[in-house]
C-alpha cells in the first residue's frame, strides 16, 4: 500500500478526549475513529490488525476442533427468558421494545447456541462438539474510558463446547488452555493463566488471561516462582503473603484480561432442556464450558504494552504490514527521481512476493513528518532510502524495537526482508 493513498493517516496530535494510551496512538495513527464513548470504526490500518488477530484465533480454534459459525446479535426476550437472564442482565444489555416486541442485543450467546444445539444434539454420537464465533457484542459498559480495553460494541470470539461427562469437559478445557496460550503467544502477549472466580453458579475456578501493564482495570497476585496467580476479587491472600503453592511472595499486579474461560457444567442445558441420550439410551444433561477472547481488547493491550514515547511498537505476526519503507526527497529532480524508483522497486518486488509492505511514498511531507509518522505508525522493520544512502548504494535498515539501525547494500536487501519474514 502507498502512504500517499492510504486512508485514514496520521495526525499530529492524539484527540483530546483519548484518555488511555491505546486510544490515543490507535487514534492519532489513523488506526480507529471514535463514534461514541466505547464504539469505534475500524479504518484500513487497524482493520488488517483486527483480522489477523482474528485469524490467529480461528487458527488456534481449528486446532482444538472448532467448527466456526455465526450467530444473530438481534436477539428475542423468550429466550433469555429461559435462563431467567433478561432480568439479571438488564443493566448491561441492551434492550428495547420495536414494533411491540421485546428485543436485546447479544451480550453473550450461552442462550442463543443452546437454542441451536437443542435442535442438532440428541445422542452420544453427537458429542463432543465445539462450536465458535467471532462477532460483536454489545455490552452497556458504566465506564467505556479505555479505548480498545472496554467497549460497548466490541469483538468477541466465544467457543462454546458440549461434552457427555465432566471429565471430557476437563479434558477439552486443559487443551483450551493451552490453545489460549498460544494465541496470545503468537499476539506478543504473556499472558498469565489467573484463578478467578467460576461466577454465581460454581465453587469451581474459571480462568482468565491475564496481561500485566501499568494501566490494567484488574488486579493480580501473582508468584513469581511457580507462576501461581489469582485475580484479586476473589484471593483470600495480600501482597507480600506468602504463595498458597509454592511459599514464595507473591506480588500485585495491575492487568488486563484478555480472555476467559468457564466450565458451565449443566447450568444452560439443564434450563433450556438439551439433552442427549446415553449408550443405553437413557436422557442426560449435555455438560458444557464456554470461552471467550476479546479479539479488539487484545488489539489494545497489545499497544497498552508494546509502545514507547514514539508510537506503537507492532509485534510482527499482528503488524498491519511487516514493512514501511520511506523515500525522503532530494532537492535535486535527478536524485530525486533516482530514490524515488529505488523505492518503487523495492516496493513491487516485496509487493509480488505477497510481504505486506507500506511504503511512505509522500512528496507532500518532510522527512521529519515521515520519521515521526513511521514510528507512530510502529511497523516492525523500517527501510529508509534517501540521498546519503543512495550514495553509498545501500538502505538503512531500523527495527522498531531497536535503536540502532544498520545499512544494507541496495542488492542483499530485497533476500534480506524476505529471509527476515519467514523466519
Ligand atoms: P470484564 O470483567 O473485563 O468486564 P468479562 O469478564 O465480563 O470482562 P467475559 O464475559 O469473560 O468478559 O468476555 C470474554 C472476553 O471478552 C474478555 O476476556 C475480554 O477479552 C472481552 N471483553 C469483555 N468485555 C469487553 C469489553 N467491554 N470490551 C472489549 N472486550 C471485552
Ligand atoms: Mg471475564
Amino acid at each position: 500500500m502507498r502512504y500517499s493513498i492510504l486512508f485514514g493517516k496520521a495526525k499530529k496530535t492524539a484527540p483530546h478526549d483519548a484518555e488511555s494510551i491505546n486510544a490515543k496512538l490507535l487514534s492519532q495513527g489513523g488506526f480507529i475513529h471514535q463514534m461514541m464513548a466505547g464504539v469505534y470504526s475500524y479504518l484500513p490500518l487497524g482493520l488488517r490488525v483486527l483480522n489477523k488477530i482474528k485469524d490467529v484465533v480461528r487458527e488456534e480454534m481449528d486446532v482444538i476442533g472448532g467448527q466456526e459459525l455465526l450467530m444473530p446479535a438481534l436477539q428475542p426476550k423468550e429466550l433469555w427468558d429461559e435462563t431467567g437472564r433478561w432480568e439479571k442482565l438488564s443493566d448491561i444489555m441492551y434492550q428495547f421494545e420495536s414494533r411491540g416486541k421485546q428485543l436485546g442485543l447479544g451480550t453473550t450467546h450461552e442462550e442463543p447456541v443452546v437454542e441451536i444445539a437443542r435442535h442438532y444434539i440428541s445422542s452420544y454420537k453427537d458429542l463432543p462438539l465445539a462450536l465458535y464465533q467471532i462477532q460483536d457484542k454489545f455490552r452497556n459498559e458504566p465506564r467505556a474510558k479505555s479505548g480498545l480495553l472496554r467497549g460497548r460494541e466490541f469483538s468477541m470470539k466465544d467457543l462454546y463446547t458440549f461434552h457427555e461427562s465432566e471429565d471430557d469437559l476437563k479434558d477439552y478445557y486443559d487443551k483450551a488452555v493451552e490453545a489460549y496460550k498460544k494465541i496470545f503467544e503468537r499476539c506478543g502477549l504473556d499472558a498469565i493463566v489467573t484463578e478467578a472466580s467460576g461466577g454465581e453458579f460454581t465453587k469451581e475456578f474459571s480462568h482468565e488471561f491475564q496481561v500485566v501493564t501499568a494501566n490494567g482495570e484488574d488486579t493480580i497476585y501473582f508468584c513469581p516462582a511457580c507462576s501461581w496467580c489469582q485475580n484479586k476479587e476473589i484471593a483470600k491472600v495480600m501482597k507480600g503473603d506468602k504463595c498458597p503453592e509454592c511459599g514464595k511472595k507473591i506480588e500485585e499486579h495491575r492487568s488486563i484480561e484478555v480472555g476467559n474461560i468457564f466450565k458451565l457444567g449443566t447450568r444452560y442445558s439443564k434450563d433450556m432442556k438439551l439433552q442427549y441420550a446415553d449408550v443405553d439410551g437413557k436422557k442426560k444433561d449435555v455438560v458444557m464450558g464456554c470461552y471467550g477472547i476479546g479479539p479488539s481488547r487484545v488489539m489494545g493491550a497489545v499497544v497498552e504494552v508494546h509502545n514507547d514515547k514514539d508510537g506503537i511498537i507492532w509485534p510482527k505476526e499482528i503488524a498491519p504490514y511487516y514493512v514501511q519503507i520511506v523515500t525522503l526527497g532530494a532537492k535535486d529532480e535527478s536524485i530525486n527521481s533516482e530514490i524515488m524508483s529505488a523505492g518503487s522497486n523495492l516496493y513491487d518486488q516485496l509487493d509480488n512476493t505477497g510481504i505486506e509492505v507500506l511504503w511512505d511514498d509522500r512528496d507532500d511531507a518532510s522527512a521529519g513528518e515521515k520519521l515521526k509518522d513511521a514510528d507512530l505508525l510502529g511497523m516492525p522493520l523500517r527501510i529508509l532510502i534517501s540521498e546519503k544512502t543512495l550514495k553509498d548504494n545501500s538502505v538503512e535498515w531500523k527495527f522498531r524495537s531497536e535503536k540502532k539501525p544498520a545499512i544494507v547494500n541496495v542488492r542483499d536487501v530485497f533476500e534480506k526482508i524476505e529471509a527476515w519474514v519467514k523466519e
